[in-house]
């Protein structure tokens, strides 16, 4: 044998990373089942049993198809690589650069060796050129140099239907007397019921473990989804848990699917003539745009970058994060409920409630960031932490975004169905039933006057505070607030 490959749990692919061109004759492929990465948090065992079971079936794949393969259980990645070393020899260890900071360096002072990592449609070199020559890091300009550079939806060089950006089309509320397509469910296997039955879970059927069900969520998706994705992008339904989001980020992140074979699919359901231009364009920017950028940025931004607390929120976790019944705010209620069914909600659950509660309560961003970790299916540290730290909590004084995305009960009444079923007033800042959002709000902007007074998008926000007759009672209701989250009184 020539040569150990090392496939992390993210590398799931045969035609990237460190697999293309391996050889079976001359490669053994080495994956570690790490007890870091499975018991070293209290990891939310949706997520475990997705990564793991996806990682014995790519390895069992590998198998079938004429590889040596070592599926290795050991106390940390380092061990199981000496487990491999031990039964081959000091072969050269080679595997894709890693996706987190921390792997990039235990497996480089191992001596490992690395190939680029093509995972994504953008090299970190590329990314780099690009923000060394902005002013800002906005996500506008990156998506459409994305679109240029990538040739998609452009011909002649100019954004398909005339614009580069479908946004005000793709906000409605969600709708009312609507008949959602049903969901894919993803059959069980001998793999599966293994793995589901050492985490002591019934796995369900939301999440597919293998390539072949990960395509098949791609199909499924751009056949019954896809034309109305944009439309309902940003609402969030009661009676619904997914509208028509794609549901394909646990595979673009754990490599069962390719951005690349996400796109060209979407790029062709387009040009079948059924697809909207709103719903391409607002997918597509997903994919080549945010996605990209958050590794990007990622990668750009350093290792430091996560410690980030500029803000200098302090605030313990509210109790709510760990048990949706800690709470009668019936948004986050059911999105927390929700995570601990499927450990996953969309974009803007994860932005506009559970990171806007933190961000409004002034809770540490850190905590945070170590509970979205923890829970959510499609969770790497590349794609967290510029979401949490730069994104969702502005605990980057402003590095990724120019503005805090902070709302008051106003926003989610507006884009959610939740407000007709809850204790609070989503009109109502003070007194016992206004809504924990609208109180919050208000005293995020307060407290945080000095640090937005230059920022002039803050310029409306920071008027409507001076004009607030209630400040002094408001923050009485919003001291007790954060006490009642505390204690899951609220
Ligand atoms: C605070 C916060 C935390 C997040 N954490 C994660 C995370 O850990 N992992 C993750 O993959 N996404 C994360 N996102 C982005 C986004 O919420 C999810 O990618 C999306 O909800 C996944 O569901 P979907 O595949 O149905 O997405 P769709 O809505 O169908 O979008 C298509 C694809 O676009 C990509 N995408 C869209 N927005 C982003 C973004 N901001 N960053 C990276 N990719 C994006 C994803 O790959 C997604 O699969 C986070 C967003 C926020 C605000
Ligand atoms: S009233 Fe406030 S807490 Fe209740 S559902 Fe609406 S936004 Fe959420």
């Amino acid at each position: 044998m020539r040569r150990l490959i090392y496939i992390p749990f993210d590398h799931l692919h045969e035609k990237y990373g460190a697999l293309k061109g391996a050889d079976p004759k001359s490669d053994v492929v080495v994956l570690v089942e790490s007890a870091r990465m499975t018991t070293g948090r209290p990891w939310h065992p949706m997520r475990l049993f997705f990564l793991i079971s996806s990682a014995r079936h790519f390895a069992a794949g590998l198998e079938a198809r004429g590889f040596t393969v070592r599926y290795i259980k050991a106390a940390t990645t380092i061990d199981g690589l000496k487990v491999a070393e031990k039964e081959y020899g000091s072969l050269p260890i080679v595997c894709a650069e890693p996706s987190s900071f921390r792997q990039f360096t235990a497996l480089r002072e191992y001596g490992v060796e690395f190939v680029a990592n093509d995972f994504f449609l953008t090299s970190r070199e590329l990314f780099t050129q690009w923000a060394e020559s902005q002013k800002s890091f906005l996500m506008e300009n990156f998506y459409r140099a994305q679109r240029l550079r990538l040739d998609v939806l452009v011909p002649g060089g100019k954004p398909e239907g005339g614009t580069w950006n479908f946004d005000k089309e793709n906000r409605l509320p969600p709708p009312k007397n609507y008949t959602w397509p049903a969901y894919l469910e993803h059959k069980r296997d001998e793999i599966d019921t293994q793995v589901a039955s050492e985490l002591g879970i019934d796995p369900g059927t939301t999440w597919a473990t293998t390539r072949k069900g990960a395509q098949a969520q791609l199909k499924y998706f751009i056949k019954h989804h896809f034309a109305n994705f944009g439309p309902y992008e940003d609402a969030m339904a009661l009676d619904n848990w997914a509208l028509h989001h794609s549901l394909l980020s646990p595979y673009l992140n754990n490599g069962l699917l390719h951005a690349s074979e996400v796109i060209d699919a979407a790029v062709a359901a387009y040009e079948t003539g059924d697809i909207p231009i709103a719903s391409a364009e607002g997918f597509i920017r997903q994919v080549i745009g945010w996605r990209e950028y958050v590794n990007g940025m990622y990668w750009y931004l350093g290792p430091e970058y996560r410690e980030n607390n500029q803000l200098k929120a302090m605030q313990p976790l509210p109790l709510v994060f760990r048990d949706s019944s800690k709470t009668k705010m019936k948004c986050v209620q059911t999105i927390v409920g929700d995570i601990e069914e499927r450990a996953w909600v969309h974009h803007i659950p994860r932005l506009m409630v559970l990171s806007n509660l933190a961000l409004i309560t002034g809770t540490n961003p850190q905590e945070f960031l170590d509970w979205m970790r923890e829970v959510f299916i499609d969770a790497n540290e590349w794609v967290m932490v510029p979401n949490v730290i730069g994104m969702g909590l502005h605990a980057d004084g402003g590095r990724m975004m120019t503005k805090p995305y902070a709302a008051g009960g106003a926003y989610i009444s507006r884009m959610g169905s939740y407000c007709k079923g809850c204790a609070y007033d989503p009109k109502k800042r003070v007194g016992d039933d206004a809504c924990p959002f609208t109180t919050l709000y208000w005293d995020f902007l307060d407290r945080n006057k000095e640090a937005f007074a230059k920022n002039h998008r803050m310029f409306q926000q920071n008027n409507g505070l001076k004009r607030l007759n209630d400040l002094d009672e408001l923050k009485v209701r919003a001291s007790e607030v954060i006490d009642g989250l505390a204690h899951g009184e609220i």
